[in-house]
């Protein structure tokens, strides 16, 4: 049975890895995000569609959504990936990295589902999935907007199944640690367990068939990270206050 899905943030990193890895299983992926030249190039693998969007458009998104609906497109998988990191300096708060940060991390998430949802109805067995992140497990330095949208993004992902439970939709929540991929190679500090964006996307597409509502990985560091949250307070705040001044 032909299956498909739409996967955002596709034109790189995790999401790019993604498309061609369901593309190679036979699916069928709808691969969003804005880069319009490196979507045509990679929707030369076959089975893959570019859909060039910005997902902090809720008019695009939502005439996108009704375009592919009127296209009579049936999708398995909603996979909300697509997402940025911004550094802030606490000194001087950038509330525009703010607003950037939290439009593509939570509010596109929230209309993604909005309006990609109706999408699922019609399948057999409709998979919702929302890439979030280990970051909001501790405090980190500088990831102020970051950690604190990705929050948000698990906090409405866990809410969502509650509520969309007996629908027939099944919600996922997939929380990475680090993965090698351009958001991170920006970072000039180490990032303990990098993952390869190869691994990441096995782990994510296994864990998906799989039906599990949470895939976290490396599994060391979501253990180490929330080993550390269950530290009194104040201890948990000298940890924090020592991994930053590595
Ligand atoms: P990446 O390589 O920078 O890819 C980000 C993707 O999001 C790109 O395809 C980008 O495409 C798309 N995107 C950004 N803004 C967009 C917008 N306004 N509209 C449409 N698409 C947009 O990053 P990645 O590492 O693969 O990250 C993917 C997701 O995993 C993110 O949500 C990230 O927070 C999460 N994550 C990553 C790591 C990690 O270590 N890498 C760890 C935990 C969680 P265009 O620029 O072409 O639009």
């Amino acid at each position: 049975m032909n299956l498909t899905c739409l996967i955002t943030g596709a034109s790189s990193g995790i999401g790019r890895e993604l498309a061609q890895h369901y593309a190679a299983k036979g699916w069928t992926v709808y691969a969003v995000a804005r880069s319009k030249d490196k979507l045509d190039e990679l929707s030369q693998q076959a089975g893959i569609k570019a859909v060039a969007l910005d997902l902090t458009d809720d008019g695009a998104v939502k005439a996108t959504a009704e375009q592919l609906q009127s296209d009579g497109v049936v999708l398995d998988l909603v996979l909300l990936n697509a997402g940025t990191c911004e550094y802030v300096d606490v000194n001087d708060l950038d509330l525009a990295a703010f607003d950037r940060t939290f439009a593509i991390n939570f509010h596109a998430v929230v209309s993604g589902t909005k309006y990609f949802m109706p999408l699922l109805k019609a399948s057999l067995a409709p998979k919702l999935a929302i890439v979030s992140s280990m970051a909001h497990f501790f405090p980190f330095t500088k990831a102020q907007a970051y950690g604190a949208s990705k929050a948000a993004t698990s906090y409405f992902t866990d809410s969502l199944r509650l509520d969309l439970a007996g629908s027939g939709i099944s919600v996922h929540l997939i929380e990475p640690g680090f993965v090698d991929t351009p958001l991170t190679q920006k970072n000039d500090f180490e990032m303990p367990f990098l993952v390869p964006v190869e691994k990441a996307a096995e782990r994510i597409y296994r864990g998906l068939q799989a039906g599990k509502s949470r895939i976290r990985f490396p599994r060391r560091l979501s253990y180490l990270l929330k080993l550390l949250s269950l530290l009194p307070y104040n201890l948990r705040n000298s940890v924090a206050q020592r991994m930053k001044q590595q």
